[in-house]
């Protein structure tokens, strides 16, 4: 049954093309894919896909490239980056391109497609949250995925968005590191550090002393909880 929602492939070997399609056609996801760097961003713009999965090792260009010329089009497309590549350096990399997500190859489809799957939810659900918060001296546009913090506007990430607005819809409460995976990545298989060092990033776009939050604060041995 198509549930109306079109995911981009950007990926060149032909097995992993065919199983992720099937799967995800299964699922009722429309797919479109491309083998290369530029024919991926030339169906972005003409797609306008609900989700981009990029492969990072790809015939005419570097992965890397596609996702910052692909967040140069949309702001806030979830991109998950399939790639071989384990290395701590290389996800950092990633997101700092701006994927939202890194999978790494093997991997298996079913796990993908929950991960998929959690991720458009995801997305469903922040659109039916507030538009905008003030978190401190932060200015917090969740539609538009900015933070302005005296005067210096970042943008987010849609898991950044995401981790927001589920300790929006819960402030003042702790939230479990593992309820954050599970509600915010839609698996546990990646590590609680990770949840952590996400964190650490989001502070220094909303916080005014990231050193010292006065807003997103640490509940230890616990979680996270949002104090306005
Ligand atoms: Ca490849």
């Amino acid at each position: 049954m198509a549930n109306g929602k079109t995911i981009l492939l950007i990926e060149d070997e032909p097995a992993m093309v065919l199983g992720l399609t099937d799967a995800l056609s299964f699922e009722g996801y429309r797919t479109v894919s491309a083998g290369t760097g530029r024919l991926g961003v030339e169906l972005a713009k003409a797609e306008k896909p609900d989700l981009v999965l990029l492969d990072l090792m790809l015939p005419d260009t570097n992965g890397y490239e596609v996702c910052t010329q692909l967040r140069r089009l949309s702001r806030t497309v979830p991109i998950m980056i399939l790639s071989a590549r384990s290395q701590d350096a290389d996800k950092i990399r990633g997101l700092d391109a701006g994927a939202d997500d890194y999978v790494t190859k093997p991997f298996s489809v079913g796990e993908l497609v929950a991960r998929v799957r959690a991720v458009l939810r995801r997305v469903e659900r922040a659109v039916n949250s507030p538009a905008s918060v003030r978190i401190g001296k932060a200015d917090v546009n969740l539609a538009g995925h900015t933070a302005t913090c005296d005067g210096h506007e970042e943008p987010l990430s849609s898991y950044e968005v995401s981790l927001l607005t589920l300790l929006l819809e819960r402030v003042g409460e702790s939230v479990s590191r593992d309820e954050i995976l599970d509600k915010v990545w839609g698996v546990q298989a990646i590590n609680n550090r990770a949840v952590d060092n996400f964190i650490v990033k989001l502070r220094r776009k909303v916080e005014a002393s990231p050193d010292k939050p006065q807003h997103i604060l640490t509940v230890y041995g616990h979680g996270y909880k949002l104090v306005l």
